[in-house]
């Protein structure tokens, strides 16, 4: 069965030039880049390489990049770093749209004795600066603040919020896991001190993260183990994933432009034809500063799985703005602080686009949603219930 993929933000296919990279790493090229032999020094080179090509991507030095397993662990790795630095510091600040990899580690941080603060947004999903920068006192340890978000794609100003943070001696990090690869990123433009991205965000392989440390940041590592990373975090490296990060790093620089045009092009067609032929519908999130690749549409009066189920059937894979890896149709914690209604969030759902979707798909999937989300109207209490209301008004 054909498959339209559509759900970009969850994770992406690995290139096939990322892919014929990565290949003679694993059966031939399998040497210790930490071994005294040439057969593992020339390992070493290789990934030496890689290093730089990532390190371009962000316009940083190759000696500030530390490769971890995933965006999570980069994530983590950062914050802990930054309140191990500053044992006094008891208070941190994040947003209440992070993803998971951050929202749960401040969670759980404050259970253990930490003031936090999660910065508000508004219902375009815009962040609250006068409430973050207003919350900074000589007690706050760090900041976290994501480059884009990833169910609504919106993008905070994340030059600005680094300086005026990193200005007053405060350690700034930034979850670019959404951004790279789709924004034009140069950490030497900005004052943040630790920023994380991921291999599978951007057509690499899974299991395979980054995190950027400026030069001078205090930093202790979550992964205590070898000299790996320079100290900065222990175990054997993942050498076929490091080869194919590169690759990739190379190749979204290259395609950023079209990422930002064509992608940019599609995505508004998506969103604008899908609004014009189904009534009720709405983005969440403000329209520019925006991802290119991201549209988050709510459909009133329908459930976001049920929508999902009927999609799936057609063979196009998006998510819901539920948070169904609890288990319950509650929606998610982004669409609840963005204070969008529950009529509205219990049916949003996230297209996300890449370099690999054509026209095509997309005139596909303009064609297939208005009779799933007319269907599912049909079965709808609420939508009977608001249809009686709007014609007695
Ligand atoms: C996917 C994602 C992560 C987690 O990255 P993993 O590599 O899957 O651990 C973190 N932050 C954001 C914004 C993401 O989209």
């Amino acid at each position: 069965m054909r498959v339209i993929y559509t759900d970009n933000n969850a994770t992406t296919q690995v290139a096939k030039p990322v892919l014929d990279e990565m290949i003679p790493f694993y059966h031939e090229l399998y040497g210790n880049p930490s071994s005294m032999h040439n057969f593992g020094g020339q390992v070493a080179k290789k990934t030496a390489e890689a290093r730089q090509k990532i390190a371009a991507l962000i316009n940083a030095d190759p000696s500030e990049i530390v490769l971890t397993s995933c965006g999570t662990e980069s994530d983590n790795t950062a914050i802990r770093a930054a309140i191990t630095s500053n044992p006094d510091k008891k208070h941190i600040v994040t947003t209440r749209v992070e993803h998971p990899a951050v929202k749960n580690l401040y969670e759980h941080l404050a259970k253990r004795g930490y003031r936090v603060t999660f910065v508000p947004v508004d219902r375009k999903g815009i962040l609250d600066l006068d409430y973050l920068y207003d919350s900074l006192t000589d007690d706050t340890a760090v900041v976290s603040v994501m480059w884009a978000n990833n169910e609504s794609g919106v993008i905070f100003p994340i030059e600005e919020i680094s300086r005026e943070v990193s200005d007053r001696g405060i350690v700034f990090h930034t979850d670019a896991v959404q951004a790279v690869g789709k924004i034009d990123i140069d950490v030497k433009k900005t004052g943040i001190d630790m920023l994380s991205f991921s291999g599978h965000k951007i057509h690499a392989p899974k299991g395979i993260g980054v995190l950027y440390v400026r030069k001078g940041t205090k930093f202790s590592p979550f992964m205590i183990g070898g000299h790996q990373e320079k100290g900065r975090r222990g175990g054997t490296e993942n050498v076929p994933s490091i080869i194919g990060l590169g690759k990739a790093c190379e190749l979204v620089g290259e395609q950023l432009e079209e990422e930002n045009t064509r992608v940019r092009a599609l995505r508004d067609k998506l969103e604008t034809e899908l609004l014009k032929r189904i009534t009720d519908a709405d983005i969440n999130g403000v329209k520019d500063n925006r991802l290119p690749n991201t549209t988050s549409i709510g459909f009133g009066y329908v459930e976001g799985e049920a929508i999902l189920l009927m999609m799936n059937e057609f063979g196009i894979c998006a998510s819901s703005g539920s948070a169904c890896t609890s288990g319950s149709l509650e929606p998610s914690h982004v669409l609840r602080a963005m204070g969008v209604p529950f009529t509205s969030a219990h049916g949003s759902i996230r297209f996300s686009l890449s370099v690999y979707n054509t026209e095509e798909e997309v005139d596909y999937i303009i064609e297939k949603m208005p009779p799933i989300i007319e269907r599912l109207r049909e079965m709808s209490p609420f939508w009977k219930q608001a249809q009686e209301g709007k014609l007695k008004n």
